[in-house]
């Protein structure tokens, strides 16, 4: 069972079978391409049945997605002795991780001549719209004998929409509700947000995003399972995917959550370790918030109070993931941008590069900060509230101002 890595707190689980573990030649980072390409493409892509016949095996293989519960891979086996063995070989693509190939036993009984299937449940694990697989089958028979088929691939598209896409710089955005200038602002504020966090913290992206935009959280939550109910985005981080569900009536928080989550893309790309160390929560959310540009009404009025109310909670804290209360979770967002402006203003944009290079390394969250700018959590807390006047030292009290919720068709947080 391996962990794919998404948005904050959500967290979205691949199991297989038999799993083995095997290097790729680089051809599969052209047939990466090529999925890229039919990505965009408004239809889900499977190929063809194709033969495949090798040392009296002859092979016959088809796919069909049913999106988002099923793949169904089909296969055709022949041979002048019983079929004994027909296996699945399957690799997800996923970017920084160890490449994976997972394996689905066919079940059928032996005979010359075998005609069954494997069925990939997606209640069982998931995966999100946009993903590519590569696959092939092998084949055993009673003399001995084996058979491959081709490598093949797929892109797990939700054909349930008729997509329309455009792209620039390292971004595609795909939707289905709206008209373009819908669509153009959303790409807008995407190239405004990495404009943003490159000219701010020195972050590029070295890679490619694909944005699904739904046409309401509703959608989205249709689009895959696990989804849970708060659900506004989701950023399937190692997969290069984000899904958000922006309804044409709420497209300035649309804007806001296409930048929020390129910035979470960016940010986990670039420091991504082998360690499985993660940045505290308050640098990923308030880069986030900082790379939709000036703070929400609602996270400001949130920090204003908790300033006003002596009700800020520390930094420390502040690096576990935010309480489920929105009313602590909308501070938690405002005072995170707070700091990480603080740290960006003070400090300069090739410190936070800096500090973000550290964390890549696997460093702990103390020692990151003492090794780029010689205090810790608890000197930042210090320095960040003494340029905001306040005297008092930090309370730990619960807050209890009362913020009115976004409410409408994406009621959530975009986390
Ligand atoms: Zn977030």
């Amino acid at each position: 069972m391996k962990k794919i890595t998404s948005c904050c707190y959500v967290k979205y689980y691949i199991g297989a079978k038999n799993v083995k573990y095997k290097k790729i030649t680089p051809v599969r980072y052209i047939l990466t391409f090529i999925l890229l390409l039919c990505a965009i493409l408004p239809v889900a892509i499977a190929p063809a049945p194709v033969k495949s016949a090798t040392a009296g095996i002859t092979l016959n293989s088809s796919v069909q997605i049913s999106y988002p519960t099923l793949i169904t891979f089909r296969i055709q086996a022949q041979s002048s002795d019983n079929i004994i063995q027909l296996r699945l070989h399957y690799i997800v693509d996923r970017q920084n991780y160890a490449s994976v190939v997972s394996e689905g036993w066919a079940v059928f009984n032996p005979a010359a001549s075998v005609e069954t299937q494997w069925v990939w449940d997606m209640r069982k694990s998931s995966l999100p719209p946009g993903a590519n697989v590569e696959y092939w089958w092998s084949a055993l028979d009673a003399a001995g004998r084996t058979a491959m088929t081709e490598h093949y691939s797929l892109v797990f598209n939700d054909d349930r929409y008729k997509w329309q896409s455009i792209s620039e710089g390292p971004v595609t955005l795909s939707w289905y509700s709206g008209n373009d200038s819908f669509a153009n602002s959303l790409m807008e504020a995407a190239q405004q947000g990495l404009t943003r966090i490159k000219n701010n913290t020195g972050a590029v992206p070295e890679g490619k995003v694909h944005i699904y935009i739904y046409a309401s959280a509703q959608d989205l939550q249709g689009a895959h399972l696990f989804a849970p109910q708060w659900e506004g985005g989701v950023n399937f981080t190692g997969y290069n995917v984000i899904a958000i569900g922006v309804h044409t009536s709420q497209l300035e928080w649309g804007r806001r959550a296409v930048a929020h989550e390129l910035t979470h893309w960016i940010v986990n790309q670039i420091t991504f370790n082998s360690y499985g160390a993660g940045l505290p929560v308050w640098l990923e959310e308030g880069l986030a918030t900082y790379g939709e540009g000036e703070l929400s009404f609602d996270y400001q009025y949130a920090l204003d109070s908790a300033i006003k109310n002596n009700k800020l909670i520390s930094v420390r804290s502040l690096s576990s993931p935010f309480s489920a209360l929105s009313e602590e979770a909308y501070i938690s967002y405002g005072e995170s941008n707070s700091i990480v402006t603080f740290l960006i203003e003070n400090y300069g944009k090739d410190n936070m590069k800096k500090l973000l290079d550290v964390f890549q390394k696997g460093s702990g969250y103390d020692e990151a900060l003492q090794q780029v700018y010689g205090f810790d959590q608890d000197g930042l807390d210090l320095l960040w509230r003494q340029s905001l006047d306040i005297e008092e030292s930090f309370s730990e009290q619960s807050p209890d101002i009362s913020i009115t919720l976004i409410t409408g068709p994406v009621l959530s947080l975009v986390s």
